[in-house]
């Protein structure tokens, strides 16, 4: 089971993160529901903690969502990442390589290019 923590820096992200609870958590509601048959009451409890589960991200998620998003373009590779106002650094969607946000709310690399590895990065 992956942790339920959830850490993101830009919309996407909180997106991917919050699908990823929704699949575990609906895997463990059919399999609840299955165990139900199977097993009786503990199949109960696991769908009706996964149940619950979902519910809560589906609650999380929409308080999370509510946070203030600005376009940044990601120095690197000039993708845009709608990052949440209050993250001082953030991974980029695209490449995701490390960029900070400066004091001023501008992206900068928080590495330095590394051009040589670009092509042995692997695929997503
Ligand atoms: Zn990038």
């Amino acid at each position: 089971m992956a942790s339920l923590k959830i850490e993101f820096a830009t919309v996407r992200e909180l997106e991917k993160k919050s699908s990823q609870v929704f699949v575990y958590g609906g895997g463990a509601f059919l399999v609840g529901l299955v165990l139900i048959f199977i097993a009786g009451p503990i199949g109960i409890i696991l769908t009706a903690l996964s149940a619950l589960t979902v519910l809560g991200a589906i609650i999380y998620v929409s308080m999370l969502g509510k946070e203030r998003s600005r376009p940044l373009f990601c120095p690197y590779c000039a993708s845009k990442n709608d990052v949440y106002v209050s993250r001082r650094q953030f991974d980029c969607d695209m490449c995701r390589r490390p960029v900070i946000v400066t004091e001023t709310g501008e992206p900068a690399m928080a590495q330095p290019i590394d051009l040589t590895a670009r092509h042995n990065q692997p695929r997503q």
